[in-house]
């Protein structure tokens, strides 16, 4: 049997604020700072505290709405994620779930055999988490928590599952991290952590269109990390069709050192996380001028600069690529 692989991708985009997304704690570099240092009552999740919205992060968030093509909804609203987690105080991750602030997009790559269309699901603004580092230690085995990275401005943004390739993926996720690049939204160090990828990943016949069960890989931290659990995963789940198996719904993560994909938890659903309205957030509403602003001011994406130097100079789309790509 000839088979094709369905993946969509979901992008952790950190916003390059100065502050986080609901309190007035600088924003650092979470690799070099001090432990704990830049974190308040707000976003260590103390009771009886109150979140404010970051009108900044909205505005970066919009700008990359607005660069995918999305519709910028006038309003949208925030919600509560519930898990326990050790590097989330609150309990709770603040999040859009139903009414994100963009949605419907399009974003255009490409490939070497040309265009790939890739529709945009959604954009929508949240919180990041702490981060915990794992120690092992004559024999003891423990985690540090670090809270500075609590409550930075995170975008995700969701693809539809419209890839079908590693190399669609490989190009939708660098096109991306150029567009936020350009947009000055974020500096696009991956080794920092400021973007993640994970992959949904499922196989079916070619030819089909059927969705078949999927997997979701988390926290790919490099696109060479992306293209490997893709490739691992694909390789995995052909196996399993060609035995006469049925692939598990479940949540993975990649395991960098030995190359492969182990599972974290069976595939949680929404209704796990008893998502409900962020009571101490009112909705928030983008008024069209604003939008209209935002747009105006959005700068030459890479893209249409690759273009425009195969058409003002006649350069082959290899040498524009190249020419417009970051490093
Ligand atoms: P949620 O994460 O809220 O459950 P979805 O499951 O609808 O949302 O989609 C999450 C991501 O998985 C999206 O990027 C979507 O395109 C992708 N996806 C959904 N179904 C499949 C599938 N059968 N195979 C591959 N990717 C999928
Ligand atoms: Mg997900
Ligand atoms: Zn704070």
């Amino acid at each position: 049997m000839e088979y094709e692989v369905v993946i969509g991708l979901e992008v952790h985009a950190e916003m390059a604020t100065r502050t986080k997304m609901f309190c007035s704690c600088p924003v650092v570099d979470s690799t070099q700072a001090e432990p704990n240092t830049t974190v308040c009552p707000v976003c260590a999740g103390m009771p009886g505290v109150l979140p404010v919205v970051n009108k900044q992060a909205v505005e970066y968030g919009m700008k990359v709405g607005l660069a995918l093509g999305c519709t910028i909804n006038h309003t949208s609203l925030f919600d509560r994620k519930n898990y326990f987690y050790p590097d989330l105080p609150k309990g709770y991750q603040i999040s859009q779930y139903e009414h994100p602030l963009a949605s419907d997009g399009l974003l255009v790559v490409d490939t070497s055999k040309g265009e790939k269309a890739i529709r945009i699901r959604r954009a929508h603004l949240e919180e990041d988490t702490g981060k915990l580092t794992h120690v092992e230690e004559n024999g003891q085995n423990y985690s540090l928590v670090d809270l500075n990275r609590c409550g930075v401005p995170l975008l995700e943004i969701v693809t539809e599952p419209d890839i079908r390739s590693i190399e669609e993926a490989k190009a939708y996720a660098t096109t991306l991290r150029g567009i936020l690049r350009a947009l000055g939204v974020n500096s696009g160090d991956m080794e920092k952590g400021v973007i993640r990828f994970e992959a949904n990943i499922s196989v079916r016949e070619a030819g089909t269109d059927v969705l078949n069960n999927r997997v979701e890989i988390k926290n790919l931290n490099s696109f060479r990390a992306m293209e490997r659990g893709i490739a691992y995963e694909i390789d995995r789940q052909i196996k399993i069709m060609e035995s006469g198996g049925t692939v598990a719904q479940e949540t993975l993560g990649w395991d960098e050192a030995n190359g492969c994909t182990y599972t974290q938890r069976s595939k949680e659903d929404a209704h796990d996380y008893r998502y409900f309205p962020e009571p101490d957030l009112p909705p928030l509403v983008v008024d069209p001028d604003w939008v209209h602003r935002v747009r105006a001011s959005l700068p030459e994406l890479p893209r249409a600069r690759a273009q425009r130097y195969q058409a003002d100079f006649g350069l082959t789309v290899a040498d524009s690529a190249l020419l417009v790509a970051d490093t």
